[in-house]
């Protein structure tokens, strides 16, 4: 599954973080995830419960929060929500406007002791 690769991954993240702090214990993991980026906010949620067992980041408390897709068009710069990338502008009709919100998916931040 997609999503697990990307939960082991931010394990791996947030065990490096923890390596470079001197950290023991992560408490807090933040994680932005792009309504544009492919990933599954759901899915991703259940592939973390099974990637932090006997990690770092077992027991720390884990958001996901998701950040709607947002683009500009290239001819007006008209800036309006997209949920593909198949959208045109809602004011001028140009397609493939420049999305600028809503690819991200990366650990915002972590809190470590
Ligand atoms: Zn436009």
């Amino acid at each position: 599954m997609h999503e697990f690769s990307i939960a082991v991954n931010i394990v791996e993240i947030a065990t490096d973080y923890a390596g470079r702090e001197n950290a023991k214990v992560v408490k807090e993991i933040e994680i932005e995830v792009g309504e544009l980026s492919g990933v599954v906010v759901d899915a991703l949620e259940f592939c973390m419960e099974a990637a932090v067992k006997d990690s770092i980041l077992e027991g720390a408390e884990t958001s996901i929060s998701f950040v709607p897709g947002k683009a500009r068009c290239n001819a007006c710069s008209h800036e309006f929500e997209v949920h593909d990338f198949l959208t045109v502008c809602p004011s001028c009709n140009t397609p493939a406007p420049e999305v600028i919100e809503g690819r991200e998916l990366r650990v915002k931040s972590l809190l470590v002791e």
